[in-house]
Protein backbone atom coordinates (compact mmCIF):
# COMPACT_ATOMS: atom_id res chain seq x y z
CA UNK A 1 0.00 0.00 0.00
CA UNK A 2 1.12 3.30 -0.59
CA UNK A 3 0.82 5.97 2.52
CA UNK A 4 1.33 9.02 1.95
CA UNK A 5 1.42 11.49 5.32
CA UNK A 6 -0.43 14.91 4.65
CA UNK A 7 -0.15 17.91 6.90
CA UNK A 8 -3.43 19.92 6.32
CA UNK A 9 -3.06 23.43 7.36
CA UNK A 10 -5.36 24.77 9.43
CA UNK A 11 -4.95 28.44 10.96
CA UNK A 12 -6.57 29.65 13.82
CA UNK A 13 -7.88 33.06 15.54
CA UNK A 14 -4.67 33.06 17.46
CA UNK A 15 -2.79 33.31 14.05
CA UNK A 16 -1.14 30.76 15.26
CA UNK A 17 -0.66 28.09 12.02
CA UNK A 18 -1.70 24.22 13.83
CA UNK A 19 -1.07 21.00 11.69
CA UNK A 20 -3.84 18.10 12.05
CA UNK A 21 -2.51 15.27 10.55
CA UNK A 22 -4.49 13.50 8.15
CA UNK A 23 -3.00 10.39 6.51
CA UNK A 24 -3.88 8.76 3.07
CA UNK A 25 -3.93 5.09 2.20
CA UNK A 26 -4.61 4.44 -1.70
CA UNK A 27 -6.58 0.61 -1.55
CA UNK A 28 -6.42 -0.64 -5.30
CA UNK A 29 -10.15 -1.96 -5.86
CA UNK A 30 -11.77 -3.70 -8.65
CA UNK A 31 -9.66 -3.66 -12.05
CA UNK A 32 -8.45 -0.69 -12.18
CA UNK A 33 -10.39 1.65 -9.20
CA UNK A 34 -8.93 3.51 -6.48
CA UNK A 35 -10.32 4.05 -2.99
CA UNK A 36 -8.80 6.13 -0.40
CA UNK A 37 -8.86 5.50 3.39
CA UNK A 38 -8.25 9.33 5.40
CA UNK A 39 -7.12 8.62 8.35
CA UNK A 40 -7.49 11.76 11.10
CA UNK A 41 -4.44 10.35 13.43
CA UNK A 42 -5.39 12.70 16.56
CA UNK A 43 -8.87 10.79 17.01
CA UNK A 44 -7.85 7.29 15.09
CA UNK A 45 -11.24 7.88 13.20
CA UNK A 46 -11.21 7.14 9.60
CA UNK A 47 -13.26 7.82 6.08
CA UNK A 48 -13.04 6.05 2.74
CA UNK A 49 -13.28 7.98 -0.18
CA UNK A 50 -15.53 5.59 -3.17
CA UNK A 51 -15.52 1.78 -1.46
CA UNK A 52 -15.50 0.27 -4.88
CA UNK A 53 -16.25 -2.96 -2.62
CA UNK A 54 -16.18 -3.85 0.60
CA UNK A 55 -13.09 -5.99 1.48
CA UNK A 56 -9.98 -4.69 0.35
CA UNK A 57 -11.16 -1.78 2.91
CA UNK A 58 -11.87 -4.31 5.48
CA UNK A 59 -9.18 -5.27 5.13
CA UNK A 60 -7.04 -1.56 5.70
CA UNK A 61 -9.05 -0.83 8.21
CA UNK A 62 -7.69 -3.72 10.36
CA UNK A 63 -4.28 -3.03 8.69
CA UNK A 64 -4.29 -0.03 10.14
CA UNK A 65 -6.45 -0.08 12.90
CA UNK A 66 -9.02 2.42 12.72
CA UNK A 67 -12.60 3.05 13.34
CA UNK A 68 -14.83 3.72 9.89
CA UNK A 69 -16.79 6.37 10.57
CA UNK A 70 -17.74 8.18 7.12
CA UNK A 71 -17.56 7.02 3.34
CA UNK A 72 -17.47 9.79 0.98
CA UNK A 73 -18.96 9.08 -2.58
CA UNK A 74 -18.21 11.56 -5.21
CA UNK A 75 -20.87 9.95 -7.43
CA UNK A 76 -23.24 6.99 -7.62
CA UNK A 77 -21.51 4.70 -9.85
CA UNK A 78 -21.65 1.35 -9.10
CA UNK A 79 -18.22 0.79 -9.31
CA UNK A 80 -17.87 4.23 -6.71
CA UNK A 81 -20.33 2.88 -4.73
CA UNK A 82 -20.32 -0.92 -4.09
CA UNK A 83 -18.98 -1.87 -0.86
CA UNK A 84 -21.86 1.20 0.62
CA UNK A 85 -24.34 -1.66 2.03
CA UNK A 86 -21.13 -4.00 3.19
CA UNK A 87 -19.81 -1.04 5.08
CA UNK A 88 -22.71 0.21 6.67
CA UNK A 89 -23.65 -2.64 7.84
CA UNK A 90 -20.13 -3.10 9.60
CA UNK A 91 -20.66 0.05 10.99
CA UNK A 92 -24.36 1.01 11.38
CA UNK A 93 -23.61 4.38 12.88
CA UNK A 94 -21.79 5.61 9.65
CA UNK A 95 -22.38 8.63 7.87
CA UNK A 96 -22.27 8.33 4.09
CA UNK A 97 -21.97 11.64 2.22
CA UNK A 98 -22.66 12.83 -1.60
CA UNK A 99 -24.20 15.19 -3.07
CA UNK A 100 -27.82 15.99 -2.47
CA UNK A 101 -28.95 15.24 -6.41
CA UNK A 102 -27.77 11.86 -6.03
CA UNK A 103 -30.51 11.08 -3.29
CA UNK A 104 -31.87 7.51 -4.32
CA UNK A 105 -28.93 6.17 -6.71
CA UNK A 106 -26.05 6.59 -3.36
CA UNK A 107 -26.95 3.40 -1.63
CA UNK A 108 -27.28 4.52 2.35
CA UNK A 109 -26.83 7.80 1.91
CA UNK A 110 -27.17 9.80 4.98
CA UNK A 111 -25.86 13.13 4.39
CA UNK A 112 -27.22 15.23 0.95
CA UNK A 113 -24.70 18.16 0.28
CA UNK A 114 -25.33 21.33 -0.64
CA UNK A 115 -23.74 24.71 -1.48
CA UNK A 116 -21.72 25.84 1.77
CA UNK A 117 -21.88 21.98 3.55
CA UNK A 118 -18.66 20.87 4.77
CA UNK A 119 -17.91 17.42 5.33
CA UNK A 120 -17.08 16.44 8.73
CA UNK A 121 -14.87 13.19 10.26
CA UNK A 122 -12.73 12.72 13.46
CA UNK A 123 -11.19 16.24 13.60
CA UNK A 124 -11.03 17.34 9.59
CA UNK A 125 -13.45 19.23 8.34
CA UNK A 126 -13.39 19.75 4.39
CA UNK A 127 -15.12 21.20 1.70
CA UNK A 128 -16.57 19.69 -1.46
CA UNK A 129 -16.80 21.73 -5.21
CA UNK A 130 -19.93 20.59 -7.29
CA UNK A 131 -18.57 19.17 -10.23
CA UNK A 132 -21.55 17.94 -12.82
CA UNK A 133 -20.28 16.53 -16.42
CA UNK A 134 -19.30 12.72 -15.76
CA UNK A 135 -22.53 12.28 -13.75
CA UNK A 136 -25.36 15.44 -12.76
CA UNK A 137 -24.38 15.13 -8.96
CA UNK A 138 -20.32 14.20 -9.19
CA UNK A 139 -18.46 16.24 -6.57
CA UNK A 140 -15.05 16.50 -5.73
CA UNK A 141 -14.30 16.67 -1.70
CA UNK A 142 -11.71 19.10 -0.62
CA UNK A 143 -9.47 18.52 2.98
CA UNK A 144 -6.90 21.74 2.45
CA UNK A 145 -4.85 21.16 -0.43
CA UNK A 146 -5.92 17.65 -0.85
CA UNK A 147 -8.66 16.74 -3.44
CA UNK A 148 -10.63 13.79 -4.19
CA UNK A 149 -11.84 14.26 -7.88
CA UNK A 150 -13.58 10.60 -8.40
CA UNK A 151 -14.45 10.14 -12.40
CA UNK A 152 -14.09 14.29 -12.97
CA UNK A 153 -10.57 14.78 -13.45
CA UNK A 154 -7.72 12.13 -14.06
CA UNK A 155 -4.36 12.55 -14.40
CA UNK A 156 -4.43 13.78 -17.93
CA UNK A 157 -7.60 13.01 -18.73
CA UNK A 158 -11.36 13.42 -17.53
CA UNK A 159 -14.35 11.13 -17.43
CA UNK A 160 -17.12 10.80 -20.33
CA UNK A 161 -20.23 12.60 -20.60
CA UNK A 162 -22.36 10.37 -19.75
CA UNK A 163 -25.13 12.99 -18.15
CA UNK A 164 -23.74 16.37 -18.20
CA UNK A 165 -22.38 18.41 -21.15
CA UNK A 166 -19.48 19.40 -22.43
CA UNK A 167 -19.70 22.49 -21.27
CA UNK A 168 -20.04 21.89 -17.65
CA UNK A 169 -17.56 19.66 -17.98
CA UNK A 170 -15.29 22.27 -19.19
CA UNK A 171 -16.38 24.72 -16.45
CA UNK A 172 -16.03 21.91 -13.70
CA UNK A 173 -12.47 21.13 -15.10
CA UNK A 174 -11.23 24.74 -15.91
CA UNK A 175 -13.03 27.09 -13.30
CA UNK A 176 -13.53 24.82 -10.45
CA UNK A 177 -11.43 22.16 -10.12
CA UNK A 178 -8.61 23.86 -12.52
CA UNK A 179 -8.44 26.92 -10.45
CA UNK A 180 -7.20 25.00 -6.73
CA UNK A 181 -3.73 26.35 -5.83
CA UNK A 182 -0.66 25.07 -8.18
CA UNK A 183 0.17 22.30 -5.37
CA UNK A 184 -3.47 20.91 -4.71
CA UNK A 185 -2.75 17.34 -4.63
CA UNK A 186 -5.64 14.96 -6.97
CA UNK A 187 -6.36 11.67 -5.81
CA UNK A 188 -8.37 9.82 -8.55
CA UNK A 189 -10.76 7.24 -9.30
CA UNK A 190 -9.09 4.86 -11.93
CA UNK A 191 -5.44 3.83 -13.29
CA UNK A 192 -5.89 5.67 -16.20
CA UNK A 193 -2.88 7.61 -17.08
CA UNK A 194 -0.88 5.88 -19.23
CA UNK A 195 -3.55 5.57 -21.94
CA UNK A 196 -4.57 9.37 -20.85
CA UNK A 197 -1.23 10.27 -21.41
CA UNK A 198 -0.54 8.56 -24.69
CA UNK A 199 -3.69 10.53 -26.02
CA UNK A 200 -2.69 13.57 -24.60
CA UNK A 201 0.38 13.47 -26.82
CA UNK A 202 -0.90 12.11 -30.10
CA UNK A 203 -2.80 15.54 -29.78
CA UNK A 204 0.77 17.22 -28.46
CA UNK A 205 3.16 15.60 -29.79
CA UNK A 206 5.59 18.72 -29.09
CA UNK A 207 5.12 18.43 -25.38
CA UNK A 208 8.02 17.29 -23.68
CA UNK A 209 6.34 17.09 -20.31
CA UNK A 210 3.66 14.95 -21.69
CA UNK A 211 6.49 12.72 -23.06
CA UNK A 212 8.75 12.80 -19.54
CA UNK A 213 5.79 12.08 -17.44
CA UNK A 214 4.78 8.72 -19.65
CA UNK A 215 7.97 7.38 -19.15
CA UNK A 216 7.62 8.25 -15.28
CA UNK A 217 4.17 6.32 -15.07
CA UNK A 218 5.10 3.41 -16.71
CA UNK A 219 8.00 2.87 -14.41
CA UNK A 220 5.60 3.44 -11.56
CA UNK A 221 2.79 1.30 -12.71
CA UNK A 222 5.03 -1.81 -13.65
CA UNK A 223 6.84 -1.39 -10.29
CA UNK A 224 3.52 -2.66 -8.75
CA UNK A 225 2.88 1.09 -7.81
CA UNK A 226 0.67 3.77 -8.60
CA UNK A 227 0.25 6.74 -10.54
CA UNK A 228 -2.33 8.77 -7.72
CA UNK A 229 -1.84 11.62 -6.43
CA UNK A 230 -1.03 14.33 -8.87
CA UNK A 231 -1.36 17.84 -8.75
CA UNK A 232 -2.85 20.84 -10.59
CA UNK A 233 0.36 22.20 -11.58
CA UNK A 234 1.39 18.89 -13.70
CA UNK A 235 -2.35 18.85 -15.05
CA UNK A 236 -1.70 22.10 -16.48
CA UNK A 237 1.21 20.98 -17.83
CA UNK A 238 0.14 17.37 -19.37
CA UNK A 239 -4.14 17.43 -19.63
CA UNK A 240 -5.30 17.82 -22.76
CA UNK A 241 -8.52 18.91 -21.23
CA UNK A 242 -6.63 21.62 -19.14
CA UNK A 243 -5.16 22.88 -21.85
CA UNK A 244 -7.95 24.23 -24.51
CA UNK A 245 -5.21 27.17 -25.38
CA UNK A 246 -2.38 25.17 -26.51
CA UNK A 247 -1.26 26.41 -29.98
CA UNK A 248 -0.92 23.03 -30.90
CA UNK A 249 -4.14 20.92 -29.99
CA UNK A 250 -6.02 23.88 -31.53
CA UNK A 251 -4.56 23.26 -34.68
CA UNK A 252 -4.93 19.53 -34.44
CA UNK A 253 -8.60 19.73 -33.50
CA UNK A 254 -8.64 22.33 -35.92
CA UNK A 255 -8.01 19.65 -38.85
CA UNK A 256 -11.67 18.47 -38.04
CA UNK A 257 -12.99 21.98 -38.42
CA UNK A 258 -11.26 23.80 -41.23
CA UNK A 259 -13.13 26.61 -41.79
CA UNK A 260 -13.65 27.70 -37.91
CA UNK A 261 -11.90 29.16 -35.38
CA UNK A 262 -12.60 27.52 -32.19
CA UNK A 263 -13.64 28.79 -28.70
CA UNK A 264 -12.04 26.89 -25.53
CA UNK A 265 -15.45 25.26 -25.00
CA UNK A 266 -15.85 23.90 -28.43
CA UNK A 267 -11.81 22.76 -28.41
CA UNK A 268 -12.43 20.82 -25.50
CA UNK A 269 -15.61 19.17 -26.96
CA UNK A 270 -13.62 18.19 -29.72
CA UNK A 271 -10.82 16.67 -27.58
CA UNK A 272 -13.95 14.70 -25.63
CA UNK A 273 -14.93 13.36 -28.75
CA UNK A 274 -11.62 12.21 -30.16
CA UNK A 275 -10.73 10.55 -26.51
CA UNK A 276 -14.10 8.93 -26.86
CA UNK A 277 -13.12 6.49 -29.72
CA UNK A 278 -8.87 6.61 -28.75
ZN1 LIG B 1 -18.04 6.97 -12.78
FE1 LIG C 1 -15.59 4.99 -12.15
Amino acid sequence: MVRLKQKLHQSNLNKKQEFQEMEIVTIPCLQDNFSYLLICTKTGEAAVVDPSEADPIRKEIKNQNVKLTTILNTHHHWDHVGGNKELKSDYPEIKIYGHSSDKGRIPEQTEFLEDGDHVMFGKQSGEFLYNPGHTSGAITYLFGNTAFTGDTLFAAGCGRLFEGTSDQMYNSLNNLIGKLPENTQLYFGHEYTENNLRFALSVETGNTKINKKLIDVKRLCSSGSFSTPTTIADEKQTNPFLRCNSDEIKRVVKLMDPENDLTKKEVFRALRELKDVF
